[in-house]
């Protein structure tokens, strides 16, 4: 039977973008096929994604019932969730009731059926294959521009790089400068390190 690596399944709120403080079940997918480093993408991936356990679809619900039965969306996040979301598990957390929202960094392109995309690209726009998205999350520190994505979508966001739990106060205000600057943009802060959960 069809399994996937998974680094963690648990219950919390969405910290950032335009669900920010909505209630969701999290599914942590291991692996990733980015490294991003300070030196390379202007931050330090903080997510430990690289350990896991495999689970089939029916194991993943089975989680999912045990954590909660107050809650109906599922956020898939990693790491890169789009190297092991395919149709099956969608289906499968479809027919279970849930709503499936995702967290990609936009290199691979996403099977069709999820209910909410959020791209956040890393690297160059012409490695983006997911163009379609509900949202745009583009992590930014002191000095560097907003880009001129190509990815379509009806919310975007320009997101102070953490460095650790803390943003440096030189890099918040050098976001909010390129909000009043570029009005398509809006300002999403990390807002689950503010209230110290996942
Ligand atoms: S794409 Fe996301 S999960 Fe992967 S290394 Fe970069 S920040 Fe970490």
């Amino acid at each position: 039977m069809k399994s996937y690596r998974i680094n963690e399944i648990f219950f919390s709120l969405q910290g950032e973008g335009a669900r920010t403080g909505s209630a969701g079940l999290f599914v942590r997918f291991s692996r990733c096929n980015l490294t991003c480093r300070v030196e390379t993408h202007g931050f330090d991936c903080d997510t430990e994604f690289e350990s896991g356990t495999d689970f089939t679809a029916e194991e993943i619900l089975a989680e999912l019932r045990a954590l909660t039965s107050n809650c109906d969306w599922v956020v898939l996040t990693g790491g890169e969730p789009g190297l092991q979301v395919d149709t099956e598990l969608i289906e499968a957390l479809h027919e279970a009731g849930y709503k499936l929202a995702i967290e990609t960094n936009g290199t691979v392109e996403l099977p069709e059926g999820l209910d909410w995309i959020t791209v956040s690209p890393k690297v160059a726009e012409e490695a983006i294959r997911q163009r379609q998205a509900d949202e745009v999350k583009v992590v930014c520190r002191h000095g560097q521009a907003v880009p001129e994505t190509m990815v379509e979508a009806d919310h975007y966001w320009i997101s102070p790089a953490f460095e650790g739990d803390r943003v440096d106060d030189r890099t918040l205000d050098w976001c909010i400068q390129l909000v009043k600057q570029n009005p398509r943009w809006r300002l999403s802060v990390q807002m689950h390190k503010f209230w110290g959960i996942r």
